[in-house]
């Protein structure tokens, strides 16, 4: 037996979407990186205690939309701080965007980044490949030495492609290798030059607006070529009522669709720009009302399975200039677990099974992962949440590089107190979890 330290959290609230079991209050033991039954170890075994009293143990979650910025533009974020970020907001996997510099359309560069996750990263990374070459949507990248140098899935996120006889090859090509295509839905024809949704606000501001139907039109591009082509497809970051209602058409016909939805998205509608805030803009942008509702809708009945954050830390110096010019873009690592709490637990739309299922389950699903779970056997890959914290957002104390975030000075409920990944603390919250030695 290894000599790595073995835990018991004792008397917490365990939530697993897997088995779908809310109980309290359970001891949950770990050893050997697993989650063990303590009745296979020796009465007087060292378990050291963790307290979890008042709190809720959960697997590890997801977080299958981030953009790390290594390699190339390590002054924006670093796979080191941006895990960081991760553990402390209670994610214990990433799925890391290929729109680096250079872009991750060669097996030397997923190598790279794979040799920097295993000396730097905090938590566990999954990179993924382009689908076109330096994302520029006219030439294929080799999907299956991306797959074989470890990428998870292809995608050129940020970067629709724009030619639908191009993505029919990737589909085709992806269909048959068995990865799923991330599918950032924009027609760049439509959305060109937009900084925010087109309609009152945009009219209002006279900013340059990014319609609903530049989504829509890629979105339903491409669950056609999914139906023909037997591709899974996934549609990052749904913004619009008209996005859902074709994706709910498309899963009742059973083709292999699906979704995430982020949480700005959710929280947030096309006004909160009244004050031109660059920290507000992001791509595809917020929506209005009507649309924000349709998201809930779809995560509440089960349409779309995954939230992700699409964490897209930028420099200060990036996004203090005047709104048109700012880049897109925002940080979602450390409030993910408590604006979807708020938006989605507190405001009575979901139970916290259902909730974070979104976080576990469904991306794993997506993914092919082992589904996070807190049953014998499994990764010790857990958080504890404290579901009464109350906290402010206060950027100067992210992890993240990025001080991007939408919910500045945001008063949010539910905090990620410790974080364990192979049955070792990767972070933890001092003044909450006590913990002593059981002799
Ligand atoms: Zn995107």
């Amino acid at each position: 037996m290894k000599t790595e330290e073995a835990f018991c959290i004792s008397a917490g609230r365990l939530i697993d979407p897997l088995l779908r079991r809310d109980e309290e209050p359970v001891n949950l033991y770990v050893a050997e990186g697993k989650i063990v039954d303590p009745t296979n170890y020796p009465k007087d075994f060292p378990w050291t205690k963790i307290d979890a009293q008042g709190l809720i143990v959960l697997p590890g979650l997801i977080d299958m939309h981030v953009h790390l910025r290594e390699p190339g533009e390590s002054r924006k974020e670093t796979i080191r701080t941006a895990t960081m970020a991760a553990a402390a907001g209670g994610i214990t996997t990433v799925v890391a965007m290929p729109n680096t510099i250079p872009p991750a359309d060669h097996p030397d560069t997923i190598a790279w980044i794979r040799k920097k996750v295993d000396k730097e990263a905090l938590v566990k990374v999954y990179p993924t490949g382009c689908i076109t070459e330096e994302r520029l949507g006219e030439k294929l990248a080799p999907f299956q030495s991306l797959i074989q140098a470890g990428a998870i899935a292809l995608t050129d996120d940020g970067s629709c492609v724009q030619n639908a006889r191009i993505m029919r090859r990737a589909m085709e090509y992806a269909s048959v290798l068995g990865v799923p295509i991330l599918d950032h839905c924009e027609d760049t024809a439509l959305s060109d030059g937009g900084v925010m949704n087109e309609g009152l606000w945009s009219t209002l501001l006279g900013l340059p607006g990014w319609p609903s139907i530049a989504e829509e039109l890629i979105v339903s591009r491409d669950i056609l070529l999914c139906e023909k082509t037997g591709a899974k497809i996934h549609l990052q970051h749904l913004t619009t009522e008209g996005s859902i209602r074709l994706l709910r058409d498309a899963k009742k016909r059973g083709l292999p669709v699906s979704a995430e939805v982020c949480p700005h998205h959710i929280a947030l509608t096309e006004s909160a720009l009244k004050e031109y805030d660059p920290r507000f803009k992001m791509n595809p942008p917020l929506r209005t009302q009507k649309d924000r509702e349709a998201l809930i809708e779809a995560l509440v009945d089960g349409t779309v399975e995954v939230i992700a954050s699409d964490h897209a830390p930028h420099a200060l110096f990036e996004k203090e200039v005047e709104f048109e010019k700012a880049p897109f873009g925002v940080v979602g690592l450390e409030t993910l677990v408590a604006v979807c709490l708020k938006e989605l637990y507190y405001s009575k739309k979901m139970d916290l099974v259902d909730l974070f299922a979104k976080l576990t389950v469904g991306p794993s699903r997506v993914l092919g992962l082992e589904p996070p779970s807190l049953r014998y056997g499994s990764p010790a890959d857990l958080i504890l949440l404290d579901l009464n914290a109350s906290w402010k957002v206060d950027s100067n104390a992210f992890f993240s590089k990025g001080k991007n975030t939408p919910f500045e000075g945001m008063n949010l409920k539910g905090k990620v107190v410790l974080t364990m990944i192979d049955g070792k603390i990767v972070w933890r919250e001092k003044r909450v979890v006590g913990e002593q030695k059981t002799v």
